[in-house]
C-alpha cells in the first residue's frame, strides 16, 4: 500500500490495509479507510476548487480520528492547517482566526462553529457538509518548502502567536525520529496532549512516516487512569508520549495494573524529575524512559537522552539530551539557540516578534528561545527560563497573556499574574487585581469573564483583591513583593 506522507514523501510499506492507523475516541480507521478518507477529503476541497487556496485551514475538534483524517488531506493538498482544540472559546478562535487570516474551518465535531466570514466544512463519521460562508480566495503558486502546519501558542502581549512549521522541518523531525529513537512500523503511540500542542505531533506525525499505529485518548479518557488503562491494554500501546507532570500518577501504579505493553516512555516539556525518572524505572524495568528538549519553534524537540540509572545517580537535574544530527545547540550569554532545519520560519504575520527571536546563523534559521542552560561535551542541561513563560502541568503559559485578559475587564484598575514555584517548578499561578473602588466584584465572576477569552487551561487557581499593585524602581509591578503579599494574605 501506497501512502502520501507529509508534502513531499511518498512512503510503500508492506502494510496490511486492515491493521489499525487511527484509534479515534469515536471510530477506529485502518490504513486502508484512512488512506480512502484522506482522499476523499482532498476531493471535496478540489470539487470546490479550494485546493489552492494560500491561507491556513484551521481543524477544529478534539481526539476524533476525523482530525487525522484532516491533517494528513491537508499535508497532502500542500495547505497548512492550525490545530484547534474544541476546548477553546470561540473568541480566542475567531483572534486565531484573524491573526492567520484563515478563510475556511473544519469541524470534526458535530456542531457547527459559525465563526463569521469563515466557510466551515463538516466532517462527520460518514458524511461531509459546507457551510459556505464568504469567497476563498485561491492562487496556483507552489512553494519550495510550504508550511505543513501553524500550532498557536500563548503571547505574552495577550494575544496568541502563531509558529509556521515548514516542510522542510517535519522532514528533518521526522527522519530523526524514525531513525534514533528504536520506533517501527509496530508500535502504537499513546497520545496524551491535545493536539493543537505541540507534544502531540511527535505521534501524529511519526505514526504516519513509519506506518504504525495512533491512540488518540480523549479528555474523559486521559484525566481518569481506570480509563485509559484499560484502552491502552486494549490497544497494546507501546509508546508513551507525555509531559512528565501527566505521567506521575501512573508511576505509582500498582502491579495488576501496569502497562505491560509500554516499551519506551518518551517525555518533552517540562523538567524531568530524577524521582519520576526512577520510579518509572524501578516499576518498568523493560522500558525505556526517553528525555526530550525543544519549543513548538523547533517543531516539538531538538535534543534526545535515554535516562540510565548512572545518569541518575550522578546529576541532581538530569540533562535534556544531545542534539537532534541536522541541528546544532549555541550556548549565548546562557541563553540557549537553536540553529538547523528543523527552526520554524517565523511566527505568522509577527515580524516585530521574528526580528526579536529569530536570526540567521551561517545561513541557517536559528531561534533564540528565552530557555537558560549549558553544555557539557555536547549535552544539553536546562536551567530555566529569562523571561515570564511558565509550564503548569505541562502547558506553556505567558503570565502576561493572563493579566493582559485580565486588565481588559472594564471594572479592573490593574491585575497581575505571577507563577508559584517549589522546588523550581511551578505549582499554581494566581492573579492580584486592583479594582475599581465603588465596584463589588467576585473572584468567580473574574475567572467566568476571562475564561470567554482564555482556555481553561490559562484560568489562574486563585486571584486576590489588593488596594494597590506594587511597582519595582524600574515601574513594573514588583513580582517579588506580589510573592510576599500573596503568600502572606
Ligand atoms: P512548548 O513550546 O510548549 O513545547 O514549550 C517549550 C518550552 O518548554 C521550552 O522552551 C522549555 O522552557 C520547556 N521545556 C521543553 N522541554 C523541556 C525539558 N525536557 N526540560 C525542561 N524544560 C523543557
Amino acid at each position: 500500500m501506497k501512502f502520501c506522507f507529509d508534502t513531499k514523501e511518498f512512503i510503500e510499506w508492506d502494510i496490511q490495509p486492515n491493521k489499525l492507523a487511527v484509534i479515534g475516541d469515536d471510530f477506529v480507521l485502518t490504513w486502508e479507510q484512512f488512506n480512502t478518507r484522506v482522499q476523499a477529503l482532498c476531493e471535496e476541497f478540489v470539487a470546490h476548487g479550494i485546493h489552492q487556496t494560500q491561507r491556513p485551514v484551521m481543524v477544529y475538534g478534539h481526539k476524533s480520528a476525523n482530525m487525522l483524517v484532516a491533517f494528513y488531506a491537508m499535508m497532502k493538498l500542500e495547505i497548512a492547517y492550525i490545530p484547534l482544540d474544541k476546548f477553546y472559546p470561540k473568541e480566542r478562535l475567531e483572534k486565531i482566526a484573524r491573526i492567520s487570516k484563515s478563510e475556511i474551518v473544519i469541524n470534526t465535531t458535530a456542531w457547527p462553529l459559525q465563526i463569521d466570514n469563515i466557510t466551515e466544512i463538516l466532517v462527520e463519521e460518514t458524511k461531509t457538509s459546507r457551510v459556505q460562508k464568504a469567497e476563498v480566495s485561491v492562487q496556483v503558486k507552489k512553494l519550495a518548502d510550504p508550511l505543513v502546519y501553524i500550532i498557536f501558542t500563548s503571547g505574552s502581549t495577550g494575544e496568541p502567536k502563531g509558529v509556521q512549521i515548514s516542510s522542510e522541518a517535519v522532514q528533518s523531525f521526522t527522519r530523526w525520529m524514525s531513525s534514533d529513537f528504536g520506533f517501527g512500523s509496530k508500535d502504537v503511540f499513546v497520545n496524551t496532549a491535545v493536539l493543537s500542542f505541540d507534544l502531540s505531533v511527535f505521534e501524529v506525525m511519526t505514526f504516519g512516516k513509519l506506518g504504525a499505529t495512533l491512540l488518540l485518548n480523549n479528555k474523559e479518557q486521559t484525566s481518569d487512569p481506570n480509563v485509559l488503562i484499560p484502552r491502552i491494554k486494549k490497544y497494546q500501546g507501546s509508546i508513551w508520549v507525555s509531559t512528565p507532570s501527566f505521567t506521575l500518577i501512573y508511576s505509582r501504579i500498582k502491579n495488576e495494573t501496569r502497562l505491560n505493553s509500554i516499551h519506551t516512555f518518551l517525555f518533552c516539556g517540562e523538567v524531568l524529575a530524577n524521582d519520576l525518572a526512577n520510579k518509572l524505572m524501578e516499576n518498568y524495568p523493560k522500558a525505556r524512559v526517553l528525555n526530550t528538549y525543544g519549543p513548538t519553534e523547533a517543531t516539538v524537540a531538538t535534543t534526545l537522552v535515554e535516562i540510565t540509572p548512572e545518569l541518575i545517580d550522578s546529576h541532581t537535574s538530569l540533562p535534556v539530551g544531545v542534539s537532534q544530527p541536522e541541528s546544532r545547540l549555541l550556548i549565548e550569554n546562557g541563553e540557549i539557540i537553536i540553529v538547523g532545519p528543523n527552526v520554524s520560519k517565523g511566527y505568522t504575520n509577527n515580524e516585530i516578534l521574528n526580528a526579536e527571536k529569530f536570526v540567521t546563523i551561517n545561513n541557517q534559521r536559528a531561534f533564540k528561545t528565552g530557555d537558560q542552560g549549558y553544555l557539557e561535551k555536547g549535552m544539553l542541561f536546562f536551567t530555566g527560563r529569562n523571561d515570564d513563560l511558565v509550564k503548569l502541568h505541562g502547558y506553556r503559559i505567558e503570565l502576561n497573556e493572563i493579566s493582559s485578559a485580565i486588565n481588559k475587564l472594564t471594572y479592573v484598575v490593574q491585575g497581575e499574574t505571577i507563577a508559584l514555584k517549589r522546588n523550581g517548578s511551578v505549582k499554581k499561578i494566581v492573579s492580584l487585581v486592583k479594582v475599581n473602588g465603588n465596584e463589588t466584584i467576585t473572584v468567580a465572576q473574574i475567572k467566568q469573564d476571562i475564561s470567554a477569552i482564555l482556555p481553561p487551561y490559562m484560568i489562574p487557581s486563585d486571584i486576590k483583591f489588593l488596594e494597590e499593585i506594587p511597582l519595582s524602581q524600574n515601574g513594573k509591578a514588583d513580582k517579588k513583593l506580589l510573592t510576599e503579599l500573596y503568600m502572606k494574605r
